[in-house]
């Protein structure tokens, strides 16, 4: 971990998940970079097939920082939370998450097969007991 300033340690007391959108900015230089999930904490390593990973394994949620994948071009840095997921015959698990910001829907393909964290199956296969039924949670 990189030793931060007194202001920033104060910054982060004051708002966690600012400061989790200040360092995804600080580290945020190539497509193939890991990071701290906003939602759980977990560290996220980046996919092991060098594509770019948009989504924390564990929960499957992600910031709204992308417009398309990966490009980093969007100022929302809202939280992107799972609300359903479905499954297409050519890419596999596709996960539906919406931003809690700004409402933007966003689809995200699992990553299942990863070599050193594939996304929680249990969760992909929650969310779509969510999609199947219409019955709000
Ligand atoms: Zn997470
Ligand atoms: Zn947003």
């Amino acid at each position: 971990m990189l030793r931060e300033g007194n202001k920033c340690v104060t910054y982060a007391r004051i708002s966690a998940r600012h400061n989790q959108l200040v360092a995804r900015r600080f580290v945020g230089q190539g497509k193939n970079t890991g990071f701290v999930c906003a939602n759980c904490g977990q560290d996220v390593p980046p996919l092991a097939n060098g594509s770019y990973r948009n989504h924390c394994p564990y929960c499957l949620h992600s910031l709204h920082v992308d417009i398309n994948p990966g490009d980093r071009a969007s100022d929302c840095g809202g939280l992107l939370e799972p609300i359903s997921v479905d499954y297409n015959g050519k890419k596999g698990w596709i996960i539906v998450s919406q931003c809690v910001k700004c409402g933007m829907i966003k689809r995200n393909k699992a990553a299942l097969d990863d070599a050193h964290v594939a996304d929680d199956f249990e969760k992909v296969l929650e969310l779509s007991q969510h999609s199947s039924s219409n019955t709000p949670p």
